[in-house]
């Protein structure tokens, strides 16, 4: 038996008919940028994060740098990310210009952990990245308050956590701004790289739309200097068709992690941790093992796809070796990195699937 780390195959086949009717409506309008199918999901998707505003960009990475860019935050300013988190994030920090400052996660949340990011506030701190990892909302509480008692924006990740709830309340709306990717495999995925960004604040918004269009206002005139990244009709008439099935596509995967987190029995293996206050959408069920290479193996070998997130902390990546981070400066990321391993985790499982992650899961001596 195979089961593949993801398919999209289930839910491809659901939504085959809404899925080529979207393309058909797009295409017999001939209207592809800017259009009433980008409005359409705008306003669809603002009522599902309750929030007022949502603007449709290219992709997740662009949803947090227009909203950092629109806070007006750059040169000389500091951005708090956490030292485990997939690299748009630290990027989006890095192309506004601004220095990404990590902070540590809590190692059974995988998330930032707020008892450590006042530590790392310095008098060029401008805002907090909170990145709701995995699905798994953040302690929201702390880092609102602490964010309120520096003056710092709070900008929060939610490119793997659409629908996840920290006490009751979706997230996006704690934060000044809130960045969502709808790349194909993030739990509402377009059909394409596309993006969005959320709040609560008008002004904010209109800029951010702004930026995204050529820094323009209104045709051929340019108040910004700003980048082409704009949700385009197509992705919008395929997100609108896929948006009101996310719950219930949420929905399973928490069937599924709950089957994973009561099955599941190996001493070797350190299980996700779900706080009182979370409500999560398992993005990524990461489990944890210090034997994780041959873990890995003995799934492979035994039909169990499996992926890592993520191999190598940001602080490591070539690409940031100007920062000048060592191994050894973040520890619990660079634990994380080598010991998670992500087991399978899509809508449309079967019994027999996860039957099967399961016993093999177990079986590893
Ligand atoms: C996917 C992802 C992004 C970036 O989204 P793209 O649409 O790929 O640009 C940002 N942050 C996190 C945590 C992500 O997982």
């Amino acid at each position: 038996m195979k089961v593949p780390f993801v398919s999209f195959l289930p839910m491809e086949k659901e939504l085959d008919k809404e899925l080529r009717s979207a393309f058909e409506r797009v295409f017999s309008r001939s209207w592809y940028i800017e259009g009433a199918e980008d409005q359409e999901f705008e306003k669809a998707f603002a009522e599902f994060c309750s929030v007022r505003f949502c603007v449709g960009v290219g992709n997740g990475l662009d949803a947090l740098m227009l909203a950092l860019k629109a806070l007006d935050i750059g040169k000389g300013d500091e951005v708090i990310v956490p030292s485990n988190t997939y690299i748009a994030t630290a990027l989006a920090v890095t192309y506004v210009g601004a220095l990404p400052v990590f902070v540590e996660p809590d190692i059974k949340t995988f998330n930032i952990d707020p008892s450590k990011i006042e530590n790392a506030i310095t008098a060029k701190t401008r805002a907090i990245m909170p990145v709701h990892l995995y699905g798994q909302p953040c302690d929201m509480d702390p880092i609102i308050k602490i964010a309120k008692e520096h003056g710092l924006y709070v900008v929060e990740d939610c490119a793997q956590a659409h629908g996840a709830k920290y006490k009751g309340r979706v997230i996006g709306s704690f934060g000044d701004a809130a960045g969502f990717s709808f790349y194909p495999g993030k739990n509402l995925g377009a059909l394409g790289d596309a993006g969005a960004t959320v709040t609560n604040n008008e002004d904010l918004a209109n800029v951010i739309r702004a930026l995204g269009n050529y820094g323009s206002d209104y045709k051929y005139h340019h108040i910004y200097l700003g980048n082409n990244s704009r949700l385009d009709e197509m992705q919008a008439a395929f997100l609108s068709a896929k948006l009101p099935h996310l719950a219930k596509m949420n929905e399973e995967r928490r069937k599924i992690a709950l089957k994973y987190l009561e099955g599941i029995n190996n001493k070797q293996i350190v299980l996700p941790f779900v706080p009182d206050y979370a409500e999560p959408v398992w993005h990524i069920f990461g489990i944890r093992c210090d034997r994780r290479a041959e873990l890995e193996k003995y799934l492979n070998d035994n039909g169990v796809g499996t992926n890592k997130h993520y191999p190598i902390p940001i602080h490591l990546q070539e690409c940031y070796k100007d920062l000048g981070y060592v191994e050894g400066d973040f520890p619990i990321a660079e634990v994380i990195s080598k010991t998670e391993l992500s087991l399978p985790m899509y809508y449309g499982m079967t019994e027999h699937e996860i039957d099967h992650v399961i016993n093999t899961v177990n079986s590893f001596k």
